[in-house]
């Protein structure tokens, strides 16, 4: 049998669980599922961890503290499965979190999500988070998706992601502009042939960023807020999963950040008087939030293993229906973030940007519904809406 390589991106690679230390614990939040590998095991070598089960319509899940969302074994910080049996008794999902691992050809790429705070934070700091390392998962799950299958088309999928994620991290473009333009390669790409994909991606990333700067020439000064972010922020709340005391904080101090242009009821939102002046005349601010979005766009394209994998995995999609929702959960992020600067307009401190990259994503990031559908019920799928909310939106 062939064994296939593992390869980290490097903030995944650099991840150590923080565990009782740890601010929002994996355990807190969501349903945690018992794949069908270590209910075995549990009913093979350790039946009374059966009681900590129970059978939920979309398979087993660890129990949870009665009327809440977290996980019954977690004490103080701790889980009680991996202190009293060892790790090798955690479901996949506890032993892979925050890592995910995809097969592409004879390799396993192992990213990793930012709903982990620790994750979050090395997604922001570390240096060239995003280049591939060689190193071993010490357990692998049992099931691992794979997007791409066949030796033949690693080089083919490995080169088209890459480029996706050359384009993104380019310092000489705004990450607004680097995400246009991938927009604009999406709508080329689903009307060239697959196999074509790699031959021609470079092209269509050159005709890509010719139309941007003939848009960007004509249109002028870009950053002046005219559009509804109270839309946006609408769909955010509406969207995500915000239950906890955390999430509903962060709620908070986006509402106090915005207030409605005039009285009506459909008036835009903006960002409260002066914060918006500030932020345009502070360079250094401007950068950091730039960087802070690019290195959001790298992430998701590792998680979302852009532009190949879905994130229900179940339901074909288009290449550009796939983009949309990375495209409004960035214009969520940026909101999010222009939120937090002071009024002489400096950005939130790293810390700071790593609970809201992170609380943004436990929110959003592992929702059950068609997230691509319920933005189009929204009126949020429209190209041309698209591109102008990713510039104005503020
Ligand atoms: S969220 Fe991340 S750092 Fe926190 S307990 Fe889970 S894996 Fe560890």
């Amino acid at each position: 049998m062939q064994t296939m390589e593992d390869k980290h991106y490097n903030y995944a690679a650099q991840f150590q669980c923080i565990a009782d230390r740890c601010e929002d614990s994996c355990c807190n939040g969501w349903d945690i599922c018992v794949d069908e590998a270590t209910h075995e095991k549990y009913r093979e070598h350790a039946p009374k961890l059966l009681d900590y089960v129970e059978i939920k319509t979309d398979g087993p899940a660890m129990r949870q503290v009665e009327g809440t969302k977290t996980c019954g074994q977690l004490r103080e910080g701790l889980c009680r499965i991996h202190s009293d049996y060892g790790e090798s008794y955690l479901p996949d999902t506890c032993s892979m979190y925050p890592k995910r691992a995809v097969r592409i050809g004879e390799s396993l790429l192992v990213g990793a999500t930012s709903s982990c705070p620790e994750i979050a934070r090395l997604i922001l700091s570390v240096d060239s988070p995003f280049t591939l390392v060689e190193k071993s998962l010490l357990r692998r799950p049992s099931v691992i998706p794979g997007w791409i299958t066949g030796s033949e088309m690693e080089n083919y999928a490995m080169s088209i992601m890459a480029r996706f994620m050359e384009e993104t991290q380019r310092s000489d473009i705004s990450a607004e502009q680097a995400l246009v333009q991938v927009i604009h390669v999406c709508t080329m790409l689903d009307r060239e042939h697959k196999d074509n994909w790699a031959q021609q991606i470079g092209r269509f990333f050159l005709q890509a960023e010719n139309i941007e700067n003939r848009r960007l020439k004509s249109a002028g000064n870009t950053n002046k807020a005219l559009l509804p972010s109270g839309q946006i922020m609408q769909t955010m709340y509406l969207l995500g999963n915000f239950k906890s005391v955390r999430s509903l904080q962060f709620l908070a101090s986006l509402q106090k950040a915005f207030v409605k242009d005039d009285e009506r009821e459909d008036s835009p939102y903006i960002l409260r008087p002066g914060l918006l002046e500030a932020f345009d005349s502070n360079i250094e601010a401007q950068d950091v939030i730039d960087e802070t979005l690019k290195r959001y766009l790298g992430a998701e394209i590792i998680r979302r293993v852009f532009p190949f994998g879905n994130e229900r995995g179940n339901k074909k999609q288009t290449v550009y229906e796939k983009v949309v929702p990375l495209a409004v959960y960035f214009c969520f992020l940026k909101i999010a973030l222009l939120a937090h600067i002071d009024k002489e307009g400096n950005p939130p401190e790293l810390e700071k940007r790593a609970t809201i990259l992170q609380i943004l994503s436990k929110a959003l990031n592992h929702l059950p519904c068609d997230v691509a559908g319920f933005l189009k019920g929204k009126g949020l799928s429209d190209s041309n809406l698209l591109q102008v909310m990713i510039y104005k939106t503020a």
